[in-house]
């Protein structure tokens, strides 16, 4: 029966895979997390699956096919599913359960005129966001080799992804990046093998890059003092794309790194070897935006 064949099975990466084949995000079934599950389809061909409409990664893992998820900051709790194209009109379901997970709040003092924007500048973020969303939306069908990135500069990773955030006294989106506190100047690192699709000065990202790696995962670097590279550039993983800045809005130096799959932020530490630093734990230290 065809649907059996498409019987899927959720499991966590590590629980699944005793010798993992693959590099694997960390799985974390919670708003802004990943969620990976096993397809029973042992065809050739990859499978199609999607989420909310948008295209999800499917990597090969020994004799089976594996989705990788990303889900939304902004997903409801509860019950959340893919779908996976059998050549029916719906697809197949594969459901998972969202649970909760509690992320910080931040206070920010930035200047005013970042916060409440003139007519002008909501006009400018309005496209700029929309060339953003258009970056992420790029599916091309080569998996990446790995998914486990590459810190792009070195420096305190700030735990921030998630965080609601208030601008002088005023509540605007949460973050959707990790912070890495670094001085202007110090080169940013491609976090995998990529292609530059986007670059631009922009309003509150300021000086930013983004980096296609293939089947829906993008990383975005913002802030930048200095770009580096230009639109169709391939990078190797650890190639220099730009400079630490303060561009944009921000309170000081620092890396905003974004790393999205199927078009949504998830949590970049998810992708990231834990930090080496047995027993201690790390400092939190959040530097916006
Ligand atoms: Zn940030």
């Amino acid at each position: 029966m065809r649907m059996l064949s498409f019987l899927v099975t959720a499991v966590s990466a590590q629980v699944a895979f005793a010798q993992p084949p693959l590099d694997l995000p960390k799985a974390s079934i919670v708003p802004g997390g990943v969620f990976i599950t096993r397809l029973a389809d042992e065809g050739n061909e990859p499978p199609e699956v999607t989420f909310d409409g948008k295209r999800v990664m499917v990597l090969r893992s020994d004799d089976r096919w594996l989705a990788v998820v990303g889900i939304p900051l902004s997903t409801k709790l509860g019950p959340a599913s893919v779908l996976v194209k059998d050549g029916s009109a719906t697809g197949v379901p594969v459901s998972f359960n969202v649970v909760d997970k509690q992320y910080p709040t931040q206070s920010l003092k930035v200047a005013p005129g970042k916060v409440d924007l003139s007519p002008e500048d909501e006009k400018r973020t309005a496209d700029e966001s929309a060339r953003i969303r258009a970056a992420l939306a790029t599916y091309s069908p080569t998996a990446p080799s790995t998914l486990r990135l590459l810190q792009p500069v070195p420096g305190v990773r700030s735990s921030s992804y998630g965080s609601r955030r208030i601008f002088n006294n005023e509540p605007r989106n949460p973050h959707t990046a990790m912070d890495i506190a670094s001085p202007t100047g110090t080169p940013v690192k491609a976090a995998a093998d990529g292609k530059v699709i986007e670059t631009g000065d922009f309003f509150l990202p300021g000086n930013t890059v983004i980096v296609d790696h293939g089947e829906g995962l993008v990383t975005m670097y913002c802030h930048l003092s200095k770009i580096d590279v230009k639109v169709g550039d391939e990078l190797k993983r650890g190639e220099v794309l730009g400079k630490v800045g303060a561009t944009g809005r921000v309170t000081g130096p620092h890396l905003h790194w974004a790393v999205a799959l199927n078009q949504t932020f998830v949590d970049p530490a998810l992708f990231l070897a834990m930090p080496a630093r047995h027993g201690k734990p790390i400092p939190r230290r959040n530097k916006p935006t």
